[in-house]
């Protein structure tokens, strides 16, 4: 059966001592709860060695943010998916609305990245979502369906099988607005089906999706409950140990 899964995305927050501080907080949280979900932490690539240092991997996972759509050589500034790897991520968050947006990443360049992730063992957190005026227009589900098709339907069934796919309507990231659970379900079980016509049924029903866009304590409940939604993408709220063990305790 599908996992069940909670992960911060630090997104661009915290210098390395707070970083680790807040890394520390969590494992050390998660030793004393007993989460129903498997947690992950994705954060700064400066951050990446030292965090895996302190924390334990059975109870925590760790995962960048983003990695080089090439495997190495004159890229300025860019980090690749091997580098990652050596870190001893075992994750990365690849297509985030940020990324797509303001550093114009594509589908063609983001299967590249999924594909050097893979290669390199990185289980790709991969991101989703429609804008506000697509969702206005009506158009979120043959957005939301294009994103999946162009970027990951070239992969093998087993590639696939090892995806996390993560639902972010962009009007509710960061915005305290979120998707209702209705809106997050329908989205979620469209994904569902949208996979089971290409992959079939069984990797469409192994497949976590995860909601994302303003996902909190008081509405991860909620959320969780729905039958395809199967844990979170949390921005803001996972920047705090309290707020963010309130929903990995939602389940
Ligand atoms: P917020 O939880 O801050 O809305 O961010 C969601 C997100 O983008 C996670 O990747």
């Amino acid at each position: 059966m599908r996992k069940k899964i909670v992960a911060g995305n630090w997104k661009m927050n915290t210098n390395l001592q707070e970083g680790v501080a807040l890394a520390k907080e969590i494992n050390e949280a998660l030793k004393a709860a007993q989460p129903k979900c498997d947690v992950i932490i994705a954060v700064p690539f400066t951050h990446l060695a030292s965090i895996n240092a302190v924390i334990d991997p059975a109870k925590l996972g760790l995962g960048a943010e983003n990695c080089a759509n090439h495997k190495s050589g004159a890229y300025t500034g860019e980090v690749s998916a091997p580098m990652v790897a050596s870190t001893g991520a075992t994750y990365v968050i690849l297509g985030h609305s940020e990324r797509r947006q303001y550093y114009g990443e594509t589908s063609e360049i983001l299967k590249e990245k999924v594909a050097l992730a893979l290669e390199n063992n990185l289980t790709p957190i991969f991101c989703i979502g429609e804008v506000l005026e697509e969702r206005e227009n009506g158009t979120y589900n043959e957005v939301v369906k294009k994103q999946i098709e162009e970027a990951l339907f070239n992969l093998s069934a087993e590639d696939f099988g090892k995806i996390i796919l993560a639902y972010e309507p962009v009007w509710a990231i960061g915005t305290g607005k979120t998707a209702t659970d209705d809106q997050a379900e329908d989205m979620h079980a469209f994904i569902r089906g949208v996979i089971a016509d290409r992959y079939g049924k069984e990797v469409a029903e192994n497949t976590s999706i995860l909601y994302g866009g303003s996902c909190k304590p008081s509405n991860a409940p909620q959320l969780f409950a729905k039958p395809d939604v199967d844990g979170g993408l949390i921005g803001g709220a996972s920047l705090e140990c309290g707020s963010f063990m309130g929903i990995v305790n939602a389940f």
